[in-house]
């Protein structure tokens, strides 16, 4: 049997398999993706948009413009209650309505461009992890081996349950049956609320299918509805089927949410919804994915590459575990405020009240935006481990922003005069100008430091003047320079 051998291989192409896979090929590693579906054709609706942190990222990248010519910006998150983020310090002050399966496919061509090799039509059935690799088995009876193993193959994760990684959680309370369809009779467009819950249907871009939500199914069911069960449950809704016929599309998702007690075992790592599951209450789950994909992507290059230990990998769970467990929470927050009954409501009307005022709303759209996450509570330097804002600054090649130094996904020492005495290494060194103060998300205007080193994911490892063995430690640390 022919074994053939990658650096890295990725269980998965979808958003989180694919962003890490082309991280990972930005950085010089050979990843390959091991994708169970033929194609990368729609698999129904899902994920309807994109949050401002990971158009950010994005934008480091350089190909945040292909996203936002296909979608369509809206100045407002949701926590219960729509939150206007459109004075937010950030280039990108809104949410981009962009369907999964467009992200998906700009993802993809991202990822060709890169060369990055997608074994379609190929199922990881079982894995062997041994001190120096991991070897995959296809269910085609292909057999592959690779350094590292990256379940990014969604909630029922194989490579999860392969590796033994518990993920516990809570069970489904609710569930809702989602589906794509014709109907004869004209469709009761838009919300509707009743003693089960809030229901919907919206118009498709076809102008012919009818895209439908019915919220209050049984928790236990598994497996995709079928139409009659459909029928039945429109009828129940709304006092008719509607004639509802020639389904292109029948799922279900509930509101079971649950987290890997582990990202990494051995040589085996997890991302996305492999990893973590929750109501895709504010459309988080998407984002969540491609931004542990991209905390991952240069630690697990620089490990392969020999720059660092694979210690470096413990970072990982240590700072995207804690930032899931936040959605999850945040999602069953939300999940309870929407639970039908009289009194709920009265509690919802609180919550409204509370995120009308402005610091509220400012804390809550920005945990919703991604745009809050510090991986460094203990700093005493307030940009440590937050993202870098992408400053307008100057260079000696002339006017910049930050994140266009990103592209390359190398690390960045900025200098902005600190009289930096560090040797660069493999971080890219740049001495710029800039005004003297910063804004930061939820923090408020803060003093910009006299240099500042950036990881390649965009997060702050290092800020100060510069001469102080902090650097040394942190460039040490984080870049084995
Ligand atoms: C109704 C609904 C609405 C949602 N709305 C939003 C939203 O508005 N915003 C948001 O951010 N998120 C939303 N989400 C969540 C979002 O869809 C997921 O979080 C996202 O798809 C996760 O991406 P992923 O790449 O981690 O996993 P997936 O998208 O599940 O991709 C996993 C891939 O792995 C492949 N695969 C599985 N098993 C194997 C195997 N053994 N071998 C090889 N390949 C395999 C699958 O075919 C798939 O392509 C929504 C979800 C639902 C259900």
């Amino acid at each position: 049997m022919r074994t053939t051998t990658h650096d890295v291989l990725i269980a998965g192409a979808g958003p989180t398999g694919l962003m890490l896979a082309a991280e990972l090929a930005l950085a010089g590693v050979d990843a390959a993706i091991v994708e169970r579906k033929p194609t990368q054709a729609r698999a129904g609706g899902r994920a309807g948009g994109l949050h401002a942190r990971t158009l950010e990222l994005l934008d480091q990248r350089g190909i945040v413009d292909r996203f936002l010519a296909a979608g369509k910006t809206h100045p407002r998150v949701s926590f219960h209650v729509p939150l206007d983020i459109s004075d937010f310090p950030t280039r990108h002050n809104y949410l981009l309505a962009l369907a999964q399966e467009k992200t998906e496919k700009l993802l993809a061509g991202w990822a060709d461009e890169l060369n990055v090799r997608i074994y379609r039509d190929c199922e990881v059935a079982g894995s062997a992890c041994g001190a120096d690799g991991v070897d995959v088995a296809t269910t085609q009876g292909d057999m592959l081996r690779a350094g590292w193993l990256v379940g990014c193959d969604g909630g029922r994760s194989t490579v999860r349950k392969l590796a033994g990684i518990g993920f516990p959680g809570w069970d489904a309370s609710t569930s809702w049956i989602i589906a794509e369809v014709r109907m004869t009779e004209k469709p009761v467009l838009g919300f509707h609320e009743d003693a089960s819950g809030r229901h919907a249907m919206s118009l498709m871009e076809d102008g012919e299918t009818v895209g439908v939500v019915l919220a209050g199914r049984d928790p236990r069911a598994t497996g995709a509805p079928t139409l009659d069960e459909l029928a039945a449950g429109l009828k129940t809704i709304y006092g008719t089927d509607f004639g509802v016929h020639a389904p292109t599309w029948l799922s279900r998702f509930s509101d079971a949410t649950r987290q890997a007690d582990a990202y990494r075992k051995g040589r085996i790592l997890l991302a996305g919804d492999a990893a973590h599951i929750h109501p895709p209450l504010g459309g988080q789950g998407l984002n969540l994915g491609v931004q542990d994909a991209v905390n991952l992507g240069w630690k697990l290059a620089q490990v392969v590459k020999g720059v660092s230990p694979a210690a470096v990998l413990d970072t990982y769970q240590a700072e995207r575990h804690p930032a899931a467990a936040r959605v999850l929470r945040n999602t069953i927050a939300q999940g309870v405020l929407r639970r039908p009954d009289d009194r709920t409501p009265v509690l919802g009307e609180f919550v409204a009240e509370m995120l009308a005022m402005d610091e509220p709303r400012k804390r809550f759209g920005a945990m919703i935006a991604g745009l809050d996450i510090t991986y460094a509570t203990d700093a005493d330097q307030p940009l440590v481990g937050r993202r870098m804002p992408d400053l307008d600054i100057a260079t000696a090649d002339g006017p910049t922003r930050v994140y266009a130094l990103l592209r390359d996904a190398r690390p960045v020492l900025l200098d902005f005069g600190g009289a930096v005495d560090v040797a660069g290494g493999r971080v890219k060194r740049v001495g710029a100008r800039s005004a003297d103060m910063c804004e930061l998300p939820c923090v408020g205007t803060v003093p910009l430091p006299r240099a500042v080193l950036i990881r390649p994911d965009g997060y702050v490892a290092w800020a100060g003047d510069g001469a102080a063995q902090g650097l040394r430690d942190a460039m040490h640390t984080w870049f084995g320079a």
